[in-house]
């Protein structure tokens, strides 16, 4: 297939291929739209080929595909081996993984084997041009994300090798609607592998099911440190119960443990867009904006009028959560 794509590391689950895959896959086809390239993707594995076929709806032209019966989970050397090798022969200029627990396993060890940069857990991605020492490259993937714990955003470009690689946490990139007409082919790569590749031999996978289902919510209310005493806490919990919504925090309020971290939200908990947050009593420093600024509404409800948070909130109320939140209760179970 044509060289210089951006591809797609394509991670699965039991249910199918994964969100984070198809978020990139969105993302992939606006840079390849960019740069005039198809967008490719490569899947390991056993026994998926049928999974792959949604691949399409998100704007994938061609998956490689390298199967074999001993990597029915993940494990860390023959992926990535396979994972280079596919990248050697078909040289895209750009691939991207998940920032999940395989792509962290995963995409690192295939940057070192192919001498390529790879930043990790990029909050944007763009095309554009980079500069270094006087050498001009253009059309450059630039890799942003917060760098300084939150204190800089740094966009970060290798241009002098390729491909240029990044994972990007799940939710971070926006998912497109499929568009269910378009298909993909799928091609086998015929890599081989020794018995050394194989040294771990994963058994079985257990799973536990989350209780708290941030990513899926359309209605997510927040507690942050503001919202630690009992009746503050019980306040926020109300308001979630009356309206349906799931529970958010801050990570200070995580770390309080005020509740588990399953909960957060932000640069290091979960990244949401859902369609109304609330947030309560949350300064909204910047890795948690990370986690929540692509809400389609915000409301926040602080005491402090300079709080943050309302620089990004599309309703802010001034006041505190003990006297605002069973106003908001009266008023939505009076029109329910
Ligand atoms: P505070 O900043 O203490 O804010 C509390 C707010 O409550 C204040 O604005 C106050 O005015 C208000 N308030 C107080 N009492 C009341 C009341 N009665 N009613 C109404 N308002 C009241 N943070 C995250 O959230 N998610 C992350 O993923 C995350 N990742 C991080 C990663 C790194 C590398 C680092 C360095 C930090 C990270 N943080 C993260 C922490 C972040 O910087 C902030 O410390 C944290 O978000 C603050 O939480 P908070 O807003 O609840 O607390």
């Amino acid at each position: 297939m044509s060289k210089k794509s951006v591809m797609v590391f394509i991670e699965s689950n039991s249910r199918g291929i994964s969100d984070v895959s198809l978020e990139l896959f969105s993302k992939a086809k606006e840079l390849a739209g960019k740069l005039g390239v198809p967008v490719e993707g490569i899947a390991v594995g056993n026994n998926h080929e049928e999974k792959l076929n949604v691949c399409g709806h998100f704007g994938c032209q061609t998956v490689y595909l390298v199967e074999d019966k001993r990597m029915a989970f993940v494990t860390s050397i023959p992926y990535a081996k396979a994972v280079a090798s596919v990248i050697k022969k078909h040289q895209p200029q750009i691939v991207l993984f998940g920032a999940t627990t395989a792509g962290r396993d995963i995409a690192p060890r295939v940057a070192s084997e192919l001498r390529c940069g790879l930043t990790a857990d990029c909050t944007s991605l763009e095309i554009g041009e980079h500069t270094i020492s006087g050498k001009r490259y253009t059309d450059t993937l630039l890799q942003i994300r917060p760098a300084f714990g939150g204190n800089i955003i740094a966009t970060i470009a290798s241009p002098e090798s390729r491909p240029s690689m990044a994972t990007v946490r799940e939710g971070v990139m926006k998912m497109d609607k499929p568009d269910t007409s378009r298909s993909v082919k799928i091609i086998r790569e015929n890599h081989i592998f020794s018995d050394d590749d194989f040294i771990t031999e994963v058994i079985d996978v257990l799973s536990e099911k989350k209780s708290v289902n941030l990513k899926s919510a359309q209605i997510v209310v927040s507690a942050g440190m503001g919202a630690t005493s009992p009746e503050a806490f019980d306040l926020v919990k109300d308001l979630a119960k009356t309206i349906g919504a799931e529970l958010g925090a801050s990570r200070a309020a995580v770390d309080s443990g005020l509740l588990i971290k399953d909960h957060q939200v932000g640069q290091t908990g979960t990244t949401i867009r859902p369609n109304l947050y609330i947030a309560c009593g949350i300064s909204g420093q910047i890795q948690h904006r990370a986690g929540m600024s692509e809400s389609r509404r915000i409301i926040a409800i602080n005491s402090d009028p300079a709080a943050p948070i309302f620089e990004i909130a599309h309703y802010g109320i001034v006041g505190k959560i003990e006297s605002i939140i069973p106003k908001f209760i009266t008023a939505y179970r009076a029109r329910a």
